[in-house]
């Protein structure tokens, strides 16, 4: 990590070892202002059966970070290293880990392991687990020098493809595919985008690539130059109706008060996807003019292993790129902060 901060900042978890690494945890969840990450220096994990070490090199920043740090989300783990789209290098096999050699390049991505046996793993839902393993609110994520993740559920990436622009795939790009796919707009269709940040602004790109109608509705200027720079066909306000019924939607914002919004726009049969992990409340709905003919609303949780593959290899095929802005690894407040603040477009890549 960076040289950003005193060494008295750091405060030295447990017994730190000869090669101790250094990471941010969150401390006291709380409004990102007030300073929810801390610093620590933590022992070099050591990788148990079928995990691998990763040296990480840099760690995207997705709003999931915000609402564990803010206390939207319960934390699962007192001290959890948030961080779920690491790219960084194998330095470390534990037992029986054979899917990737030392020093090869991967991705840690949100879900971080699933029971493999329960009724929705054994349907192939994986994303539905009743005892998943998510990385960076369950196990400690990559906000740090080095993780651990189970092979079987790291990714390779295109080898082509820089470090800064593989990041944001792993979990804004994969979960805003999964959202696009569940929003079911028809070949050709219209699709309406609620909120223009990190994961939408990718998720634009494969819609348009499929030959989409795409109209963004979105808050702050620098998040409508964005979209409109990547070529839809409308950009309004966060409120505002699209020019034309939509064929489905997807709410990125999590601000539940777009929900009727958002339904209100969809044409008759259409689906409205929530792609967030979190949402403010949704007001009252109602049934005759948001529900009514065959409108439908439906959450996106999680993401299953091969969603996160086609993805990878679509975003290759097509060439999506993200709009990243880099911070050091040792400013990872200020990363969620200018997030928190809508500061930047695009997505935030922390590097170590
Ligand atoms: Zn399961
Ligand atoms: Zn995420």
């Amino acid at each position: 990590m960076g040289s950003g901060r005193a060494d008295d900042d750091v405060v030295t978890d447990t017994a730190v070892g000869p090669d101790p690494v250094r990471a941010w945890v969150v401390g006291d969840p709380g409004p990102v202002d007030t300073g929810p990450l801390r610093l620590v220096e933590r022992p070099l994990p050591v990788p148990g059966p079928r995990q691998v070490r990763v040296r990480v090199r840099c760690c995207g920043v997705c709003r999931t970070d915000l609402h564990l740090a803010e206390g939207d989300l319960p934390p699962r783990r007192p001290g959890v290293v948030p961080g779920h789209e690491v790219v960084g290098v194998v330095d470390s096999l534990g037992p029986g880990a054979a899917r990737f050699t030392i020093g090869e390049r991967i991705g840690v991505a949100w879900l971080g392991r699933t029971d493999g046996t329960c009724r929705f793993c054994r349907r192939g839902d994986e994303n539905l687990c009743l005892a998943p393993t998510f990385t960076g609110w369950d196990v400690d994520g990559g906000y740090a020098e080095a993780c651990l993740v189970d092979e079987r559920f790291a990714h390779r990436l295109p080898e082509h493809l820089p470090d800064e622009q593989a990041a944001p795939l792993l979990c804004a790009g994969i979960i805003g595919y999964r959202a696009l796919r569940l929003a079911e707009v028809p070949p050709g269709g219209r699709l309406g985008i609620y909120g223009f940040g990190g994961s939408a602004h990718l998720t634009a790109q494969v819609a348009l690539a499929q030959g989409l109608r795409v109209h963004v509705m979105t808050r702050g200027e620098h998040h409508r130059r964005l979209a409109a720079d990547l070529g839809v066909d409308s950009v309004g306000d966060a409120a505002d109706t699209p020019p034309e019924p939509l064929d489905g939607a997807v709410l990125f914002a999590p601000a539940g008060e777009l929900v009727p919004v958002a339904l209100r726009a969809l044409d008759r049969g259409a689906t409205l996807a929530v792609a967030g992990i979190w949402l403010s409340d949704i007001p009252v709905l109602r049934y005759g003019e948001e529900l009514f003919e065959e409108r439908r609303l439906r959450s996106v949780t999680a993401n299953t292993r091969q969603d996160a593959e086609e993805f990878l290899r679509l975003a290759d095929r097509l060439g999506v790129r993200a709009t990243t802005v880099a911070y050091p690894m040792a400013e990872a407040p200020r990363a969620l902060a200018d997030l928190a603040h809508g500061r930047f477009a695009g997505a935030a890549v922390l590097h170590t």
